[in-house]
């Protein structure tokens, strides 16, 4: 049997990253296995019955401030330009989210300026409030009445947690703005790569000591295939069999449907904070600048069950992944990465920077020169 020196378990971007590291720079043969039937994890997309470019877990838009890692991924990629916007539907009409002056003027009738919203925002803010949840985070910065029309349902829908049952961090990355910028990132590097996710994998696993095996999952390969050193990027929990317990995950399940008209919506993506059961609608043409004279609209409905999603920052899950990480520490024979390794909310490119980061720290000085 074919002997390799690192067996990846997981082909998204924290597995393919390292795997693209060690064959090119270590010049070291690596087997990468994936349960599902494909390549790029989540960033998956590919061309439906209509023939419409569709990412199969939920839209992906690449953004990053970091020119290593945007440096990086462009060797494989050419880009289409997109910079993000969103809508919110609130009290009957489609408003710019993040909230910024627009939105503001749009929802109360009256035109702002930054001072005026400063001002506003100063009025109707709780203040003293000590922050511990993402409730307070809100709240303290906008007010209740903004609270209420676009964060309190939403993260009801999303985690079927209100805000004060979760952590501060989970709403403290959106925005507030006292300008019109209406993109809804406004990281110095943003896109899509110009002929889909996975073309780019496709790219990058494209290296005569990468070796793939797709629908297998490495429980069933488990002692099998020798190698040196095992890179897990699948759910920690399951690789320790839940022995602290199941990690809890917000999952989403998506519905697709193909619209016999051009385009359905003005922007990539509408968020439903009030109204119907889905959170959001993604039209994917609108992100990738498909030209077609039908489209393609996404629902998403969060749940609790399907691919596990969304790691759920609450302090009793952070406690039980501390258990695991403790587990991970002490065994020198595997490696955690990405978003289930580490169990931890990670947009690509921070899990191609952890990546590229634990490459340099853990493989190189360890592999070089065995
Ligand atoms: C709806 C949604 C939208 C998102 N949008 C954006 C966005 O716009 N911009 C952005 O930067 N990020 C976005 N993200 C985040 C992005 O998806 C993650 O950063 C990325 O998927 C992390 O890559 P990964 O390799 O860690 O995990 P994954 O892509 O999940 O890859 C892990 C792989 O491991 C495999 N696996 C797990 N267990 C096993 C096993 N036992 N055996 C074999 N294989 C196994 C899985 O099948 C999976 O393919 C979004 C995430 C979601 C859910």
């Amino acid at each position: 049997m074919t002997s390799f020196d690192f067996l990846i378990v997981g082909a998204g971007f924290a597995g393919v990253t390292m795997a693209e590291q060690i064959a090119t720079r270590l010049n070291r043969h690596v087997l990468v296995v994936d349960r599902r039937k494909h390549i790029a994890g989540n960033m998956y997309d590919g061309f439906n019955d209509a023939g419409i470019l569709v990412h199969l877990y939920g839209p992906h838009i690449f953004h990053t401030n970091n020119k290593r890692v945007f440096d990086y991924i462009t060797q494989y990629t050419e880009w289409r330009n997109y910079q993000h916007r969103v809508f919110a539907y609130v009290d009957g009409r489609f408003v710019q989210f993040p909230i910024n002056l627009n939105t503001m003027q749009e929802l109360l009738g009256r035109s702002f300026d930054p001072e005026q919203m400063n001002a506003y925002f100063e009025s109707v803010r709780a203040k003293d409030v000590t922050v511990r949840n993402s409730r307070d985070v809100i709240v303290s910065k906008v007010g209740e009445e903004l609270y209420n029309k676009f964060f309190k349902n939403y993260t009801k829908k999303q985690w079927n947690r209100y805000p004060d049952e979760l952590d501060a961090s989970v709403i403290a990355r959106i925005p507030v703005r006292l300008n019109r910028d209406d993109r809804y990132f406004t990281d110095v590097y943003q896109g899509l790569p110009k002929y889909g996710y996975t073309r780019l994998f496709e790219r990058m696993v494209s290296h005569p000591n990468i070796h793939l095996m797709l629908g297998v999952d490495y429980r069933e390969i488990k002692g099998m295939v020798p190698y040196q050193k095992l890179i897990y990027t699948g759910p920690i929990d399951e690789y320790y069999d839940y022995r602290f317990g199941a990690l809890p995950y917000r999952s989403l399940r998506f519905v697709h449907e193909t619209i016999d008209q051009p385009f359905y919506q003005s922007v990539g993506v509408v968020n439903y904070p009030n109204d119907y059961e889905f959170t959001r609608i993604t039209e994917m043409k609108r992100l990738t600048g498909q030209e077609h004279s039908k489209t393609t609209i996404v629902y998403e409905y969060p749940t609790d069950d399907g691919d596990p999603y969304y790691p759920v920052p609450t302090e009793e899950s952070k406690e039980r992944y501390r258990q695991y990480a403790g587990l991970a520490e002490q065994d020198d024979g595997v490696l955690f990465l990405g978003r289930l390794g580490t169990y931890k909310y990670y947009n690509m490119d921070q899990v191609i920077a952890q990546a590229l980061s634990v490459f340099e720290k853990e493989i190189v000085t360890k592999y070089s020169h065995s």
